[in-house]
């Protein structure tokens, strides 16, 4: 016997409701009123590109863009003749550390809880070990370092290792890629709120996705100051980076524990 039939038959009328429902009744009534419906619906953002090996993914369409593959204008560093122009290698779409020449950090800063998404990419070919492969970092005004470092089969002290918050916090896990390869951090930074009587009432916190996997859950260190830049760190290796791009983030506050 054949129940197919039978079984559609009844799947229609079962679901059949939902799509005769009124779009109007999204509005959950009792819950949400149409008006708040209007004024709270979150705002729609054209989400990035997918990133390959060969091209990283277009910047949401909210985000402030520091690097788009083309130059280092948004950036400041230590330049030639008393120029801030930084020296590091604009190329193919990214750009790498000179070494000797200094940190970059961007010009403008990012107000308030913000959203980094970085790119980097140790070089294919393998040299020294331990924090000496392929050793950069990732500096958000006001937090640790997050260290960029080669760490495919690479020990090192394990709060010096790719994403861990350097010397602070030990990376969760380690999501690193081979050497060559690109790889991205994602990074959520929660700057410290106060109430009216100055006390703090949420801690400033980081959190960092490696490659997409997280590695620094809401870790309390830094987020003191209102706003920061970005920093990246010259520490003689040619680390390369591209597709920097940061977004402004409105959260709610959480009340720190045992407020
Ligand atoms: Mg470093």
């Amino acid at each position: 016997m054949n129940y197919r039939p039978l079984f559609t038959a009844t799947l229609f009328v079962s679901l059949s409701p939902l799509y005769a429902e009124d779009p109007a009744s999204v509005s959950d009534a009792g819950r949400w009123s149409k008006e708040r419906v209007q004024s709270e619906r979150p705002a729609v953002v054209t989400p990035p590109g997918h990133t390959t090996a060969a091209k990283p993914g277009a910047a949401p369409s909210d985000a402030l863009v520091f690097f788009d593959g083309t130059n280092l204008s948004k950036w400041k560093g230590k330049g030639k003749d008393g120029s801030d122009a930084p020296q590091w290698l604009v190329k193919d779409g990214h750009f790498e550390v000179k070494r000797g020449t200094g940190t970059v950090q961007t010009r403008d800063q990012v107000e308030g809880d913000c959203q980094w998404h970085i790119e980097w990419c140790t070089p294919a070919e393998v040299k020294g070990n331990s924090q000496g492969r392929g050793n950069s970092g990732v500096f958000i005004g006001g937090y640790p370092e997050v260290q960029v470092l080669d760490s495919f089969q690479n020990d090192t002290y394990p709060d010096g290792q790719a994403s861990s918050l350097y010397k602070k916090s030990v990376a969760l896990v380690n999501a690193s890629r081979g050497p060559g390869q690109w790889q991205t951090y994602d990074i959520i930074c929660i700057r410290e709120k106060k109430g009216a009587d100055g006390k703090v009432i949420q801690p400033g916190s980081i959190t960092v996705l490696h490659n997409g996997i997280v590695t620094q859950f809401a870790v309390q260190e830094g987020g003191k100051q209102a706003s920061g830049g970005l920093q990246l760190q010259d520490h003689g290796n040619p680390v390369r980076y591209r597709n920097i791009w940061a977004r402004k983030l409105v959260v709610p506050t959480v009340a720190a524990p045992g407020k």
